[in-house]
């Protein structure tokens, strides 16, 4: 069976559950599973190279059979090779190399190239993630807010002006449903850049509140967000655009979002201090509130 030779056509950005699809190839994926690559899906993968949001849950029904999707992640084929995840040995955009999203099966089930299928993403799982991604990307921006005094030399500024903390010091980002987790290196190369992290572990309490507080302003004035993309495809550049009372804030972003951010409502981050090897480590977590 060949491999696909064009990158996989994904609906998740807009927002869309279900999709009617076709297979284009089927491949051995270890594991006692099945790789199914399709030419279109609307279901969020995993991506190995920045894995802050992880894969939908759901199914993809051949005739009617609904067929359990036990995981789905970013693969990549030159052709003569298809690499799962942190196998990918190239970079987004090397030249001879499609990137695909990779639905991972049970190995006996009965699907093949050529077949149509449905592919369905469980809507509260992403609604959760959504809720989770959103928050995470609101207090990014509320916290390079809070911490802006302490930078004594000019740095590269976020969507809304601010020395952009989370995008310097960020070390990991993990969605999770309803909520995120953010850890930061507090390392010499971000002291030389110029902020001042002295006294820190005093302030987390009155910082996470501030943070809480502004995106509680945030959460009153109701903006909407949105996915802005420059294409259809699995690799097409796509942004976070949320409308906030400052001004419109784009951020690079490759995962699925809810449409206002009044359904963050009851959003609340805490930090913590850590250390990693001599390294101080700043542990933003956000939780907004279930859905009732
Ligand atoms: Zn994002």
């Amino acid at each position: 069976m060949a491999l696909p030779s064009a990158d996989t056509r994904v609906t998740y950005p807009a927002g869309e559950l279900e999709a009617a699809a076709r297979v284009v190839h089927v491949a051995p994926a270890g594991d006692a599973q099945l790789a199914i690559i399709t030419d279109v899906t609307s279901f969020h993968p995993i991506d190995a190279g920045w894995p802050d949001q992880p894969a939908d849950t759901g199914t993809l029904s051949v005739g009617g059979v609904d067929i359990a999707v036990r995981d789905a992640v970013v693969a990549a084929t030159d052709g003569a090779v298809l690499a799962i995840g942190d196998d990918i040995p190239v970079r987004k955009g090397t030249e001879g190399w499609s990137f695909v999203v990779a639905h991972l099966v049970d190995e006996d089930a009965a699907v093949a190239e050529g077949d149509d299928v449905v592919i369905r993403a469980d809507a509260p799982t992403r609604r959760a993630l959504s809720l989770g991604h959103t928050a995470c990307h609101a207090a990014s921006l509320a916290l390079n807010q809070a911490l802006a005094t302490r930078w004594s030399k000019t740095a590269r500024q976020d969507a809304l002006g601010n020395p952009d903390f989370d995008g310097i010091a960020i070390a990991s980002s993990r969605i999770e449903p309803h909520g995120s987790v953010d850890r930061y290196r507090l390392n010499k190369s971000l002291r030389r850049a110029g902020f001042d992290a002295a006294g820190l572990a005093d302030e987390l309490e009155t910082l996470g509140d501030a943070v809480t507080r502004t995106i509680s302003s945030w959460v009153a004035a109701g903006g909407s967000v949105h996915v802005e993309r420059d294409g259809d495809l699995l690799t097409d550049r796509r942004r976070w655009v949320a409308d906030l009372p400052d001004g419109i804030a784009r951020i690079e972003c490759g995962g699925t979002h809810v449409t206002s951010l009044a359904e963050l409502a009851g959003a609340r981050v805490s930090l913590e201090l850590g250390d990693d090897q001599g390294t101080p480590v700043l542990t933003m977590r956000t939780r907004v509130a279930a859905d009732r």
